[in-house]
Formats: C-alpha cells, sequence, structure tokens
C-alpha cells in the first residue's frame, strides 16, 4: 500500500461532494435528496483492486450505510488509512460504527 501524502491530503476535506437531487447513493443507487442522512468520504483507497475503492469517494445514505455489509471493514479501513494522517493543526479524523466522521486531537 502507498503511503498517503499528508501535506497533500490536507488541503482536502475529507468528505465527496454531495449535491443533494444529483448524487445518487452508492448502496441503493437512489438519488440523494435535501434532509437525506449521508455518510461520505473523500477518495480514501487508491487501490482500483479493492472491493471497497468504488465507495471511497461516494456518498451513501446513512440507513442503508447502517445495513451495508462491509460496513465494518470500511469503518476499519478509513481508520487504518485516513486515521494515520495527522493534519496541520494537529488532528486527524476517525470514523464511528456508524459512519460519522470525528475529528479528533492526535495525543503522543
Ligand atoms: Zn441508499
Amino acid at each position: 500500500m502507498q503511503a498517503l501524502d499528508a501535506s497533500r491530503h490536507q488541503s482536502e476535506v475529507l468528505v465527496a461532494i454531495v449535491l443533494r437531487g444529483k448524487t445518487e447513493c452508492s448502496l441503493c443507487g437512489k438519488v440523494i435528496i435535501n434532509g437525506d442522512d449521508v455518510v461520505a468520504t473523500s477518495h480514501f483507497i487508491a487501490d482500483k483492486a479493492d472491493p471497497l475503492w468504488r465507495f471511497s469517494d461516494s456518498a451513501m445514505h446513512h440507513s442503508c450505510f447502517n445495513e451495508w455489509e462491509h460496513r465494518a471493514e470500511f469503518v476499519a479501513k478509513f481508520n487504518r488509512i485516513v486515521g494515520e494522517i495527522t493534519f496541520g493543526n494537529g488532528t486527524y479524523h476517525h470514523m464511528e460504527s456508524d459512519g460519522a466522521i470525528v475529528v479528533l486531537k492526535r495525543r503522543d
């Protein structure tokens, strides 16, 4: 696995661009509309052969995400890859098991 370049990723907000009324949920394929609760990440999986790759720059309904069979794997992968990055202000991103991304202060 190629190491992520933290400085390059620093300027990226770790959320996919969700155009409500246009973007489709990558799990059910239905368009995400205003008021839908979504789980969205940036393109954090670089390996196209990874079965989770297409979900790494996408948006999913929160309800779809919660029922997703690969949810635990996706959350673990996010935390392994993105959680490793320390941002300029000493914070990192952590995904909760329900897909919520929280910003935490790195304690070393
Ligand atoms: Zn959905």
